[in-house]
């Protein structure tokens, strides 16, 4: 990618977390965040690779910050740390999400799993946002969040029910704060990308490979991959001054696979 001149900084002086930034689409957006000028707090589980990650950015920019997001207490943890630290939180960008390790058709739901998952990705996302903005409104900060969800999120799917409700949740949680926070300036968006190569994808290759590869047929960008970095750059967009006018939308990146439905007649 590449180098960011000073005056193109679209994130200057903004402090923000990162969840899930140790590994995929987390870790891509805080290199690019930094990269913008940020300061990035990594809040993860993957503690080594957070570290990692973090070092590697460099500690004027960037702190790796052990959080469970399924644990509320947690999650205050970490925006208490990151306001202790910084003065102030500019940015959420909610985005640790995990998948179930069976096909989880509504046949066969396993309920524990559901409910872990539920934990994460949905209960998780709103303790995120509820923290997150609790944090901007008592700084007066006109923030910005941003959540992770999916294409799963208009689609459904042949499987992965849990996965595909929590992420309709994640949507209608954007939906719902972004009418809340409006008042206090705070706009609350999210990406949904479709398949891109991750550690999650790679949990389950085979069920992976399928989907990337329907999507991929599905897609309008014929010959161009979704990658992380693409992805990045979507959540840098709503991140930035450059979307100042837009709030509660879901921002698909997706090559047109949802928003263009017609896109394989
Ligand atoms: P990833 O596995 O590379 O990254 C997810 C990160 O979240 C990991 O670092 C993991 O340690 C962290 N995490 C998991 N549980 C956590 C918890 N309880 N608390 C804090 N951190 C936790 O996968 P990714 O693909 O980069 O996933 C990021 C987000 O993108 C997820 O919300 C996922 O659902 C979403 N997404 C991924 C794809 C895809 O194809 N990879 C497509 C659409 C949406």
């Amino acid at each position: 990618m590449a180098e960011v001149s000073q005056h193109t900084l679209k994130l200057h002086q903004k402090v923000s977390i990162i969840t899930g930034g140790a590994s995929g689409i987390g870790e891509a957006t805080a290199r690019l965040f930094a990269k913008h000028g940020a300061v990035v707090v990594i809040a993860d589980i993957q503690d080594e690779q957070g570290q990692q990650v973090a070092d590697s950015i460099g500690s004027e920019r960037c702190t790796y910050f052990r959080c469970d997001v399924a644990d509320e207490q947690q999650v205050i943890a970490v925006v208490n740390f990151t306001v202790n630290s910084y003065g102030r939180l500019d940015i959420m960008f909610s985005n640790a999400g995990i998948l179930s390790t069976s096909k989880q058709t509504v046949l066969d739901l396993d309920l524990t799993q559901f409910d872990r998952l539920y934990a994460v990705n949905a209960r998780g996302t709103a303790a995120c946002v509820k923290h997150a903005a609790r944090a901007m409104v008592e700084k007066r900060v006109r923030g910005n969040i941003i959540c992770t969800a999916s294409v799963a999120a208009s689609r459904g799917g042949s499987s992965r029910t849990d996965y595909v409700m929590a992420k309709h949740a994640v949507v209608g949680l954007v939906r719902s704060a972004s009418k809340q926070l409006g008042v206090h300036g705070i706009r609350v968006n999210c990406v949904s990308p479709s398949a891109v190569v991750t550690s999650l994808s790679k949990r389950s290759p085979e069920a992976a490979k399928k989907t990337m590869e329907l999507y991929e047929s599905l897609s309008s960008l014929k010959g161009i991959e979704l990658t992380v970095d693409r992805v990045a750059e979507a959540v840098l967009f709503l991140a930035s001054e450059s979307s100042s006018y837009i709030t509660g939308h879901d921002l698909a990146v997706d090559g047109g696979l949802t928003k263009l439905p017609d896109a394989d007649d």
